[in-house]
């Protein structure tokens, strides 16, 4: 997943030190202080999209696919390197447990896209939200990696998408989708018509309603483990709620993101002493 924490950093200075040693920090204050950052830096990039592609460029510690070794980048991204609860996984030895189901409340929104350099992202503006165990968590986003970043078994599906929401406390929940070559997705073909190929500002598009709801599966089964953010800073921040069953796109459509993104997912973390829950 993708979050553009850039701001975060450098509007919120004294909470720095949070990054350096996460081994070590105060979990509780951790994600007391992260999502609030996250959100106002959200809001801002929303209203001052050429300001924020200004600061980035003077202020983040630049980091791509070509070299994964982002824990070395930055005492900021340490965490990928030393962090004990990292996303993706490969799925495999689940536990079965009655999980509540996740309810999803997506309406349509107005196309808002962006091309990040690492990523296709569409930001929601809307009352958009799901409830977790009796939490809600509201939709900051939803972007794109290809190769999927979680596996089945060691098997890799062609794409992955990520719904990215946020909880009063801070707490982030993921929903994740596998997609696999089949028919053609409308919806996803409407962000594909007028997605940047290049690295761009926010791009509005009030014209064109999109349904969110239409880039899930039918079926609710589910896997869920606790972890962390795929990019940098990689923070271990994440209820991961990732379906069982893939949604089809076109060999069309998969080819048009693998034009712009030759590979934008992180290869596959240890599980260490984790479960990974699935529906009975
Ligand atoms: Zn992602």
């Amino acid at each position: 997943m993708e979050i553009d924490i850039t701001l975060f950093i450098m509007k919120n200075s004294q909470h720095n030190h949070l990054f350096k040693d996460l081994g070590s920090v105060d979990r509780r204050s951790f994600l007391a202080t992260i999502p609030l950052a996250l959100m106002s830096a959200r809001n801002f990039i929303f209203n001052f999209p050429s300001l924020t592609a200004a600061i980035t460029k003077n202020n983040a510690h630049e980091w791509d696919y070509e070299n994964r070794e982002w824990g070395d980048i930055s005492q900021e991204y340490q965490v990928c390197k030393m962090g004990k609860q990292q996303s993706p996984i490969d799925l495999n030895s689940t536990i079965k447990s009655e999980l509540k189901p996740v309810e999803i409340h997506y309406q349509d929104i107005q196309l808002s896209v962006i091309n990040n350099s690492h990523t296709i992202q569409v930001n929601n503006q809307l009352e958009n939200f799901i409830i977790l165990d009796d939490h809600k968590f509201d939709l900051l986003q939803f972007h794109f990696h290809h190769p999927s970043e979680h596996s089945v078994s060691g098997k890799n599906y062609p794409m992955e998408i990520h719904f990215v929401h946020k909880n009063e406390d801070g707490n982030l929940a993921v929903l994740a989708v596998f997609l696999q070559e089949g028919r053609e997705n409308k919806t996803l073909q409407q962000i594909w018509d007028v997605m940047p190929s290049q690295k761009s500002l926010e791009k509005y598009f009030f014209d064109i309603s999109i349904s969110p709801f239409q880039l899930l599966p039918k079926e609710s089964e589910i896997y869920r483990y606790f972890g962390s953010l795929t990019t940098p800073p990689c923070s271990e921040i994440v209820n991961w709620i990732v379906f069982k069953e893939p949604l089809e796109i076109s060999s069309a459509q998969f080819q048009q993101f693998q034009n712009i993104f030759p590979n934008n997912a992180r290869q596959t973390q240890p599980i260490n002493r984790r479960s990974i829950l699935t529906s009975i």
